[in-house]
């Protein structure tokens, strides 16, 4: 069955003009769908219309099935999709608004060490509707409307590998984006990719200005290898390449993720060799302690010394922040509550 979140204006006008409806109906059904209301709540479309719907479409693709909020008031969702799988999201509440993370597949392919998104390889890749519905649907449950919207800002850095979904994210984005539908700016987008060159030169092309972040994680290929697979297959020196062309095709400055792992990344000459690869090109590096997943064994680095990291590369001149760490108490991390969530089921 399609998708109506999957969409955009133009098309379901398409879409339902098969099935004789005017163009003024679909503008009605685009609504609630991004709203987030099921069929049984369109109230301003007969009933007729409303079954022809039903037997045909799925409106909203997923619902929270769980919903937990940490102490410092961020909240982690768990989104049961109508097949039945289950995805994850969190929402951080900033001063400038609220943030949502959404995920772009169900599970990740990618291999990285300390994540738990690839613990249970990829089960399959979202379409772009499923990924609009997250927001969607968050936006509903915290009071939202169209006009109105409680969710100002996206990251992508929920479970997955938006790059390995390159099609369907593009297309969530300009559906995102579209005036008509939830308009939001890109500027408010950040897209996190572990660095797959082609779609990231890909993406430059498009000339979108969204936030691009790079997972780097060492500033060493040998290091990089060892903790995330994908290294194998792009080099540092080609990333970087990568990011100066998206610098300069967008004007976006670049900003690369760099999660502190005890006796991984967060030596002295880490910082130092750091600091040349970034040094001439307008970037940004957002450190974060690791949050410890239990299967794989990885510590997080100190408090201070993870503070005298970044006092190294700022004596070097890099710009660079610590984030902090948020919702630690309720599985913050990507992948974590799927994971628990999965084992729960497996053990009934
Ligand atoms: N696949 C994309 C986006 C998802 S992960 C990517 O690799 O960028 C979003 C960010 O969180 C990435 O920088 C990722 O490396 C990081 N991350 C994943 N698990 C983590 C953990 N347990 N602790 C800290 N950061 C983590």
């Amino acid at each position: 069955m399609k998708i109506l979140a999957d969409f955009n204006l133009s098309e379901l006008t398409e879409e339902l003009a098969k099935f004789n409806l005017p163009k003024y109906k679909a503008a009605q059904v685009f609504k609630w769908v991004l709203r987030g209301v099921d069929f049984d709540g369109m109230t301003d479309i007969d009933k007729n219309t409303r079954n022809l719907l039903k037997q045909n479409f799925i409106a909203v693709p997923l619902d929270i099935e769980t919903k937990l909020v940490s102490k410092d008031k961020t909240q982690k969702y768990l989104y049961k999709l109508y097949d039945g799988n289950v995805i994850e999201g969190v929402l951080m509440n900033y001063k400038y608004g609220k943030t949502l993370c959404v995920s772009t597949q169900i599970g990740c392919r990618m291999g990285c060490k300390f994540c738990a998104s690839t613990l249970n390889g990829l089960v399959r890749s979202l379409t772009a509707g499923e990924i609009l519905a997250q927001v969607i649907v968050a936006n509903r449950i915290n009071g939202g409307t169209i006009e109105k919207r409680e969710i100002t800002n996206i990251v992508l850095m929920g479970s997955g590998e938006p790059f390995d979904n390159y099609e369907n994210v593009v297309k969530f984005l300009k559906n995102a984006n579209a005036p008509e539908g939830l308009n939001i700016s890109y500027r408010n987008i950040s897209l996190s990719t572990c660095g797959l060159v082609p779609e990231m030169k890909a993406f430059a092309d498009l000339e979108l200005p969204i936030n691009l972040t790079i997972s780097l994680h060492s500033p060493y290929d040998e290091r990089r290898k060892e903790i995330m697979p994908i290294a194998n297959k792009y080099s540092i020196a080609e990333i970087t390449q990568a990011a100066k062309y998206y610098f300069e095709k967008t004007k976006r400055r670049v900003i690369f993720e760099y999660t502190l792992i005890e006796g991984q990344n967060d030596s002295e000459k880490d910082a130092r060799r750091l600091a040349e690869l970034v040094r001439g090109f307008s970037s940004h590096i957002n450190l974060i302690r690791l949050n410890p997943v239990k299967e794989r064994g990885l510590k997080a680095t100190k408090e201070d010394k993870a503070q005298k990291f970044l006092e190294m590369l700022e004596k070097m001149n890099v710009s660079a922040t610590i984030r902090r760490q948020m919702g630690v108490d309720i599985n913050g991390a990507c992948g974590q509550l799927r994971n628990s969530y999965l084992e729960k089921n497996a053990e009934r």
